[in-house]
């Protein structure tokens, strides 16, 4: 037992070192998409309350503005857990009240976006709302297979609060740096104010 002890250590060591790398790979692909990105949308949810990761979200917002991005926010009527809720956190965040669009007008422009990115949203992003029999069906939810690519910042391929899978999560063109929100947002603002010196 003892020589193999050892070997399981180092190769932990070995698979957490690689996970961390592909992290910080995928977060700097995204901070260059967004950099050379004409139009992108943020798309947030609760887990951007959760993590309290609103003013990071509002500042890579600005940076890219700042860069001639076009920025606006997709606000899902329930997102979050009351009404308003994603409303009132991007405001606290000093985000201009023109850059919270709603789904009727933001849907026709997820064709026109080279990044859709969901940040800590589930259930109001689930595919499953367009077919009959779940416990979403029927809601509303932004068009984000629509854009070129989609990046869903979550901590895993956890559950919302309606407590089903979300498939978006097993398609081609959605990557997933799981990680805390407001973690992944500020690795992504160190990459993209890199990429912008
Ligand atoms: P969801 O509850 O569907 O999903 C939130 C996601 O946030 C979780 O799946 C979780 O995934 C992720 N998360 C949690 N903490 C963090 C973190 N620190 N960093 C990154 N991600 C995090 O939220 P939605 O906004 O998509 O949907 C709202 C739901 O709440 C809907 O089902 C709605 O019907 C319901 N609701 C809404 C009300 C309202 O008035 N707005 C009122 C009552 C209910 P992971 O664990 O993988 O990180």
């Amino acid at each position: 037992a003892d020589a193999v002890h050892p070997h399981i250590g180092k190769l932990a060591v070995v698979l957490i070192t690689q996970h961390l790398c592909l992290l910080v790979q995928v977060l700097h692909d995204l901070a260059v998409q967004l950099v050379y990105a004409e139009k992108v949308i943020f798309v947030p949810g609760f887990g951007l309350a959760q993590a309290q990761a609103q003013r990071e979200l509002a500042d890579l917002g600005e940076l890219l503005k700042g860069h001639g991005v076009e920025v606006s926010y997709a606000i899902h009527p329930v997102a979050g857990r009351m009404p308003g809720h994603m409303n009132v956190l991007l405001a606290e965040a000093n985000v201009p009240y023109e850059e919270l669009v709603d789904l009727d007008e933001i849907n026709p422009q997820f064709p026109q976006a080279n990044v859709a990115l969901v940040v800590g949203a589930n259930d109001v992003t689930n595919p499953a709302a367009r077919r009959p029999g779940t416990p979403v069906s029927g809601m509303p939810i932004p068009d984000v297979d629509k854009s070129q690519n989609v990046v869903v910042m979550k901590r895993g391929r956890g559950m919302g609060y309606a407590g089903i899978k979300n498939e978006r999560y097993f398609e081609d063109n959605t990557q997933m740096p799981f990680g805390d929100a407001k973690k992944s947002l500020q690795s992504v603002i160190a990459a993209v104010k890199e990429l912008l010196a």
